[in-house]
Parts: C-alpha cells; structure tokens; sequence
C-alpha cells in the first residue's frame, strides 16, 4: 500500500487515540502542528465531551472502550456527538453515544440511522409551516416559506412555468419576476397540479388504496413528492389524474418492459423511464425526474438502443458528467490503456449501469453505488 495511504489509515482507525492527544493540549498548540484552527477546535471540543466527567460514567467508560476496539475515526465519533448532543434528557445522550458507537455500518449508514434515532426520542426540533421574514443586509431583504410538499411544489411548478426566456440565468433569479406577477395577481393563479407527473404504485398497494385501506400506503411521485393512498384516491375523484392512468410492466431483473396506454414513443419511454427513477439515480442527487433528461445507459454513438431497459433519467449536471466513453466497452476510445490509470486532465466520475435490474453508478474504481434518496426507494423497481 502507498505510504501516505498507510499514514492515513492509520490516523483514521485511531480515532481515540487522536483525541486523547488532543485533550491534553490546546487548539492553539494543534494549529501549529498544521491543523486548521476551526477543526482543531472541533476536535477539542469533542475530546472534552468525551473524556470529561458526565451523567452516566459507566456508559460512557464501556462506550470509549468499545470506540476504540471498533478503530473507530475522529469523523465518525463527530458525526456520531453531532446526533448525541440533541438530547437534553438526563443519560439520554450518552445513552444514544453508546448505541451508535456499537451500531455496525458505514459512517453514512450510521449517519441516517441516528438522525431516525434523535427523531424518535425527540430531539429534533420539526420545521414549523410558516412565512419567515428576514432583516435588510446590503438593502436586501429574504422571505421563506415553509408549507406542506404539496402546496410549494404547486406554487414550484406555476413560477417554473412562468419564465418568459431562459438565458442561462440562474433559476433562484429566472423565478422571481413569475413570483411577482403571481403575487400582483397578472396571471392565472396558482396551477392546479396536473400529474402528467408520474405515479409510482405496486399492485399490491394499489389494490389496498382502491379499496380505501390505503392511509398507510406512501406514493411516491416523479416531481419530488409524496402522498398518501387517501389523497391518491382523491386526486383520482377530481380528476387530476387524466382520463388515462400509465401502468408500466416492470421484470424483476431485466428492468422496464413495457407501459400501457401511452400515445407516442418517445413519450411512452420517458414515462417509463421516470416510473422506475423518481428521482436523478446517481447517488446523493435529489433533482426529480420531473427535472430530468432521458439518459442512454449505453450510449447512442456506442449503438446503444432506445429500449426501455438502455434508458434512465439523469439530472442535466450528472447527464453531463457521465462517463459515456467507457474503456471497457468495445468501440469506445481507449483513453485508461495502461493499468486503468486515468489521463491528466478531467477526473472521470463512473457511468450509469443497469445491475440486476436496477439503476447503478459504476465508479472509475468499478463499485456499483445506489442513490441512497428516500424517494429512489419508492421507484417502480422497489415496488416488485
Ligand atoms: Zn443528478
């Protein structure tokens, strides 16, 4: 292994060790060994709640004990207080410290698992619907709003469709003079939303919303948000959801297979695309599918077929980085010739793959990652 790979391994899998050096000097003296000054006093903040007395030394004794068994890193243990830390109740906090030190997974994994964990024993402070109003800084002043998924998506929707021409501007900036003509009433109100959007449902759950059992069926929908199966059935009352419902036929391992009662191709195989992925399915990415380009897996110029199973939704941003010419298949340029080592120049970021059916990204170092989004789990694929 390389040198400097060892050094840090090394420095990563001794997470308590680091601290306890840190506890026993300042910040300051930590910033002259190279250290930015604001980490180093993250670190000697976290050393001082972990090795200082508390409420429950027992805990906290085996949960150190244990940290360090487990080599785990300074990052994890900050990740780990930063969760910790919210709980104001007497042990509540060690308690939870000793829970997601012995909790097995990545930092990510635990990450996700202990935000559920603070929710659960009331931590967190919930967003609150409301209009907030921010003070003048350099003649400027901030609103924000905070309403149900439903309502500002509608109100998303209606400013999107009310920029006049697109010049590149940013779109924080190409939304605000339709947010005005809103506000000043020179249009038709609100958009009544209208799913074009796509409706992701299993059999199973449809057939528990149909017959009215659905309250605890969560959809999810191409534009970003969700629903219950009650309001599912009454968007259908009003007749929101057209005159036509899109069923897509998904197989287990082979992807989309087929949509039914759809007009035209193209049309048919971007709603496909989009009941699979309710949102961009690279990971980490939230733009919804609404949002989203039509995305060749392999690509066109590489005879790559516009069939269900070739096609995906990806962001502009990741339909752009894609790696398309990939070296390990045919007729692509052989740019990775000697031993997989990428030219200077542009890192390259991995391609999209279809992997036992479901959409992956394929990293330069050839790991399959998953969008980890709540809503990519409530795709069509997830649902068979
Ligand atoms: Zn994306």
């Amino acid at each position: 292994m390389d040198p400097l790979m060892k050094a840090f391994k090394l420095l990563t899998s001794n997470g308590i060790g680091f601290l306890r050096l840190c506890a026993e000097c300042s910040p300051y003296d930590l910033a002259d060994d190279g250290i930015e000054i604001s980490l180093a006093k993250n670190y000697a903040k976290l050393a001082d709640t972990l090795f200082s007395p508390c409420d429950s030394p027992r805990v906290q004794q085996d949960a150190i004990a244990l940290a360090e068994d487990r080599q785990l890193s300074v990052n994890h243990l900050l990740m780990i207080n930063k969760h910790a830390k919210k709980l104001k109740a007497r042990g509540a906090a060690w308690k939870l410290r000793a829970e997601l030190i012995a909790r097995e997974g990545s930092l990510e994994e635990v990450n996700e698992y202990a935000k559920t964990r603070v929710t659960e024993e009331g931590g967190d402070t919930k967003k609150k619907p409301g209009v907030r109003l921010g003070r003048v800084i350099d003649g400027l002043r901030t609103i924000s709003i905070t309403d149900t998924q439903r309502r500002i998506t509608d109100l998303e929707k209606t400013l999107d469709a009310g920029i006049k021409h697109d010049d590149g501007q940013p779109r924080s900036e190409a939304l605000l003079e339709p947010f005005w003509d809103l506000v000043e009433g020179n249009g038709t109100g609100l958009i009544k939303p209208e799913y074009r959007t796509v409706i992701a449902i299993g059999l199973d759950d449809f057939a528990k919303v149909s017959c009215g059992a659905g309250d605890e069926v969560i959809i999810g929908l191409s534009d970003g948000t969700t629903m219950t199966g009650a309001e599912f059935i009454n968007a259908a009352m009003e007749g929101a959801l057209g005159d036509k419902l899109h069923v897509g036929l998904f197989h287990p391992t082979a992807g989309p297979v087929n949509l039914y009662e759809a007009r035209f191709a193209s049309d048919k195989l971007r709603t496909l695309a989009m009941a699979e992925n309710l949102v961009c399915p690279w990971p980490d990415c939230n733009v919804p599918a609404d949002k989203c380009q039509v995305h060749h897996i392999d690509a066109h110029k590489h005879g790559g077929h516009t069939k269900p199973s070739n096609l995906t939704m990806l962001c502009k941003y990741h339909n752009g980085v894609n790696d398309d010419d990939d070296p390990g298949k045919p007729g692509s340029r052989k740019r990775n010739s000697k031993r997989g080592k990428p030219k200077r120049g542009k890192p390259q970021r991995g391609r999209m793959q279809r992997h036992r059916g479901k959409v992956r990204l394929r990293t330069p170092g050839g790991k399959l990652v998953d969008n980890a989004h709540d809503l990519n789990s409530m795709g069509a694929m997830n649902l068979i």
